[in-house]
């Protein structure tokens, strides 16, 4: 099996482009959902957000996501410390994942901290999708309906999206329009020896 992980900033296009790869047969791991089974399966998770944050993240006792993700990206600290919590039980999901699909010829993990949690040094290849920051503003603000100085926010606490482009063994650069982005991934999955599997 050849692992490749995928990653980006916010609103890079990461999911626009797995649905393609998808669509050509591939299967992909979603670290973002597997963060969510995440928060359902271990109870103790739960009692640690309870413990931390009280109810301002729980809205009738189920989870607030969106309250959970604004305490997150505001706060460096409080970011570490929750991802200490949650990632060693998501690289075990992972793991289990991909176990899983061990007689698949590629796998994708879908992980926007592919760098910073160090899944990449399990994976086998390593693709970036980049976006100029002008249009990762623009459609963060639209398709998260915020404004930009939030959005700037959460786009600025994140790791540098050229120092992802160094790290990374393939650049898939998404800054224009969709059709010229999905170019630039069939020249890549033809570097990596992709065949089409449908
Ligand atoms: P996140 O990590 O925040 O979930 P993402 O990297 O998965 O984001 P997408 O959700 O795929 O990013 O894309 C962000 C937004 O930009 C979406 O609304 C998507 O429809 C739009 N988008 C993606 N690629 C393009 C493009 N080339 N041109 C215009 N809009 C695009």
């Amino acid at each position: 099996m050849i692992k490749i992980g995928l990653t980006g900033g916010i609103a890079s296009g990461k999911t626009t482009i797995v649905k393609y790869l998808m669509a050509l047969g591939v299967k992909v791991i979603d670290a973002d959902l597997i963060a969510r089974e995440v928060l359902e399966i271990y109870p103790e998770i739960h009692a640690y957000l309870k413990e931390t944050y009280g109810d301002v993240v729980f809205r009738e006792g189920i989870l607030d996501r969106k309250a959970l993700g604004k305490i997150i990206f505001l706060d460096k600290e409080e970011r570490e410390k929750y991802n200490a919590v949650i990632m060693p039980r998501i690289k075990k999901l992972v793991e289990k994942r991909f176990r899983e699909l061990k007689d698949e010829k590629y796998v994708i993990l879908d992980a926007p901290l592919l760098f910073e949690e160090k899944f990449d040094k399990n994976m086998d290849i390593t693709i970036t999708v980049y976006v100029e920051k002008d249009a990762q503003l623009k459609r963060l603000m639209k398709r998260d309906n915020l404004m930009e100085k939030e959005a700037l926010t959460r786009v600025e606490s994140q790791m540098d999206m050229r120092e992802k482009v160094r790290k990374s063994d393939y650049v898939v650069n998404n800054s224009g329009e969709l059709i010229d982005t999905l170019a630039e991934l069939t020249l890549v999955l033809k570097k990596i020896g992709f065949e089409n599997e449908k």
